[in-house]
């Protein structure tokens, strides 16, 4: 921990992961000063709170900061690359800040400290002293808060609890004392899904868990999700996704020829998912879970003790049930504004479900240019998706993403050695079955892709590609 320099180049808000990785990838390149700030006691964001038996959705080879690896690119049980503990997050972040960040003479971090941002005024507020400090920035102040959303440990239950009903956060789960006779999980998300294979995975007979879900996700079967070695089965998923979206003819046929190529999957194969967060698990996971045949559908008004009431009629429990609540958002999605701005950075996604490696991108972005208009054209910002349909805008922001790299020769050989682009290395791959076709398809679908994803998205929108026309585009992609 150090104190708040009185005048920094960048002020970093949020030592989380966006934070983290794009100061990582600032000062890389360049000899600019950061400030990082936090509320937090420690850098590493939201994982100082998570629930105890959490893990990375993704492999951790390629989640964190560019310069340094997460875990050891171990094969786990499953085949799959390690997943990082939440405490393995944590301590990763915590020794990229001591022993890289700090040593390196460049950052300085502010920990248990607001900031505060009024006009040109910058203050650091201590939240044990209240002690206020004034920083001059003389670059940009740089908000890496995007996606800080609600967490089951901090966020507002939206439904009403009776006083003798039990209803618990999911990071109070280990604490149980074995006088629940069933299990009552809430939420449809990953945290849910969580908690079900953690009772599962405990010898929870499936027939005492009921589950709450009040829509289904699409989800990303973790098989699709790999990189290194076994990058090769990642393009190939991707590659049958950009043919699903270069040759569907409505959104209903894109998810259907998503599915059954096997890079979206769901939980119930009868009933339609109507969200997707980028839940990612895999294939034996998903079996797991449809082991749970209690489901309800609905949203939660109330828990009383011998019924919960939804939205549209109430449902009976019996005995002593443990409800557990896992209805935090967990990211959250405001709109989209430019990345750059005078004396702003706001971290945003850019390429779908990255977001180490989008910090990272834009820290880069910020490192080699001055121009305002040239890094935004280099960085267009894509919400995150929340419903199934947002899908289709994301996929197609991340593909325009992708042609305008392919503008910038610096950042496109910098996208490909990234350790936090998924797809990074794939060339060594092209004699293993499949790869090579799968690059062929990607070269030449993509252009035809992103038209049809704009039609789908939105019939009467015509693609806006600043870095030029559909077949434009499709010529750079075939070249690259
Ligand atoms: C259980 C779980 C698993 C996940 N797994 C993955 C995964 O595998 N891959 C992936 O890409 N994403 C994953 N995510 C998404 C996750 O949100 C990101 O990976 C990432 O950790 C978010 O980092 P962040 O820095 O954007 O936000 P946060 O971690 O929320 O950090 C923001 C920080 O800003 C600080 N802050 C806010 N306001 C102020 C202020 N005014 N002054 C000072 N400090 C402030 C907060 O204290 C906080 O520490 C997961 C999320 C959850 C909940």
């Amino acid at each position: 921990m150090s104190h708040s320099p009185a005048e920094v180049d960048y002020l970093v808000i949020g030592a989380g992961a966006s934070g983290m990785a794009f100061t990582d990838a600032l000062i890389g390149g360049t000899d600019h000063s950061v400030l990082i700030v936090d509320r937090r006691h420690a850098s590493g964001g939201h994982w100082n709170d998570t629930y105890p038996f959490v893990r990375l959705h993704q492999p951790s080879a390629y989640y964190g900061v560019g310069s340094r690896n997460l875990g050891a690119d171990r094969i786990d049980e499953t085949g799959m690359y390690e997943r990082a503990t939440g405490l393995e997050v944590l301590g990763y972040f915590q020794a990229v800040m001591e022993e890289h960040f700090l040593p390196s003479g460049q950052v300085t971090f502010a920990p248990m400290s607001d900031c505060r941002v009024d006009g040109e005024r910058v203050s650091v507020v201590s939240r044990l002293t209240s002690t206020v400090r004034e920083v001059t920035v003389r670059r940009s102040i740089v908000d890496a808060r995007y996606a800080e959303g609600a967490i089951p440990a901090t966020h507002r239950r939206s439904f009403a609890v009776d006083d003798d009903a039990r209803c618990i956060p999911i990071n109070d789960l280990v604490h149980a004392d074995g006088t629940a006779n069933g299990y009552v999980v809430l939420g449809g998300g990953k945290t849910a899904m969580d908690a079900c294979l953690w009772l599962l995975g405990h010898g929870v007979d499936p027939d005492v868990i009921t589950w709450v879900r009040p829509r289904d996700p699409w989800i990303m079967p973790r098989e699709t999700v790999q990189a290194r070695d076994q990058v090769g089965s990642y393009l190939i998923s991707y590659a049958a996704s950009v043919e699903a979206s270069a040759d569907a003819t409505s959104a209903a046929d894109l998810f259907a020829r998503l599915e059954s190529c096997g890079h979206l999957t769901r939980l119930d194969p009868g009933y339609e998912p109507a969200v997707f967060r980028g839940a990612t698990v895999s294939v034996p996971e998903i079996e797991m879970l449809r082991r749970i045949t209690r489901v309800v559908r609905g949203r939660v008004r109330r828990i009383a003790r011998d019924r919960i009431v939804l939205d549209d009629r109430e449902v009976r429990v019996h005995g002593r049930p443990l409800h557990i609540d896992c209805t935090a958002s967990a990211l959250a999605t405001p709109d989209p504004r430019p990345v750059f701005e005078a004396g702003r950075i706001t971290i945003q996604p850019v390429q779908a479900s990255s977001l180490s490696f989008n910090a990272a991108l834009i820290g880069y972005i910020e490192s080699t240019r001055e121009d305002t208009a040239e890094k935004n054209t280099l960085s267009p910002p894509s919400r995150y998706p929340i419903t199934a349909d947002d899908w289709i805008r994301s996929r197609r922001d991340t593909m325009l993403a992708h042609t305008r790299w392919l503008q910038a020769p610096d950042v496109q050989r910098w996208v490909q050695h990234s350790r936090l682009n998924i797809a990074s290395g794939i060339r060594a791959h092209v004699a293993e079955p499949g790869v090579a076709e799968a690059l062929h398809t990607v070269r030449t679908r993509s252009a035809p892709a992103l038209e049809n994803l704009a039609k789908l998205s939105n019939p009467q929108e015509a693609v806006k590609d600043d870095g030029g026309s559909p077949s434009r585009s499709e010529a750079r992609l075939s070249r690259s």
